[in-house]
């Protein structure tokens, strides 16, 4: 018998005032039993408790879209979502699955998952249609789709969690978004100074800080930051530079 999830809805409801519907805490629950079981062949996480499962992936992940947590389905157009380097599929599957209240089949989200990893792409691909949720799973870089006039520009919300600098992610990210659209950078600690050192570079992109939430995880009290960046005008062709650089060579 595979580990029950917790429900946690006092938890939810305390740290991002929202709570999942049945439906949705079925969904997590088989999301959470299906990365088990794509751990056995695949290196997806190593966070596999249930609390943990719960607090570093589920809570993590929906954290960082909490200002959309809610009045999505209000929406006429669906919200272009992309994660890259999404690994497991997070943070991207879990905040489709939040931001899908009723039917996943008519979710007001349109999701692409991205991993250069083939192998989690292919595994992703399945997991999702076994969810009934609606995705593109990419296998390619982020520096190739970034340069790439079908994807570049295309989306509402990139997030972008433990793939590399700060600096990095925001080479990854800005270009894919539309003027107006806004990126989540998932970080753990974070301080003053980076905020400092990253501004400059954020607008070399295109992009302005425009929030920056300090929380602390519901039950082991971790300390993680989710950096809100909006498109404000088109990035220069130069970004993203090259497969490699902006992971070698980060912008500063
Ligand atoms: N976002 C997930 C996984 C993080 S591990 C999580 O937070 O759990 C980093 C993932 O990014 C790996 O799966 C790796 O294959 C992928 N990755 C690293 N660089 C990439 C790039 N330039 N383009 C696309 N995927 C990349």
């Amino acid at each position: 018998m595979p580990d029950t999830l917790p429900r946690h809805f006092d938890l939810w409801e305390s740290s991002l005032n929202w709570q999942p519907t049945e439906a949705q805490q079925a969904l997590f629950q088989r999301l959470y039993e299906q990365i088990l079981v794509g751990n056995q062949q695949l290196n997806l996480t190593r966070i596999t408790q249930p609390d943990d499962f719960w607090e570093k992936h589920l809570w993590d992940s929906l954290s960082g879209v909490a200002p959309w947590l809610g009045d999505v389905s209000e929406h006429d157009d669906p919200l272009r979502i992309v994660d890259i380097g999404t690994g497991g599929g997070f943070p991207g599957v879990p905040a489709a699955i939040a931001l899908s209240p009723d039917n996943l089949a008519k979710t007001p989200v349109e999701l692409t998952l991205v991993d250069s990893t083939r192998k989690k792409t292919q595994f992703l691909q399945t997991l999702c249609e076994s969810l009934g949720l609606p995705a593109i799973c990419l296998s390619t870089r982020a520096e190739k789709m970034g340069q790439d006039r079908f994807y570049r520009g295309h989306y509402d919300l990139a997030l972008i969690r433990a793939v590399g600098s700060a600096a990095t992610c925001a080479e990854y990210v800005m270009p894919l978004l539309k003027v107006g659209g806004q990126a989540v950078l998932y970080r753990g600690q974070w301080s003053t100074d980076e905020t400092e050192s990253l501004m400059p570079i954020i607008d070399l992109l295109g992009g302005e800080l425009t929030d920056l939430q300090d929380w602390k995880t519901p039950i082991t009290e971790g300390s993680r930051h989710c950096l809100f960046i909006h498109k404000e005008y088109p990035t220069p062709n130069d970004f993203p530079r090259a497969v490699g650089v902006p992971g070698k060579s980060p912008l500063t």
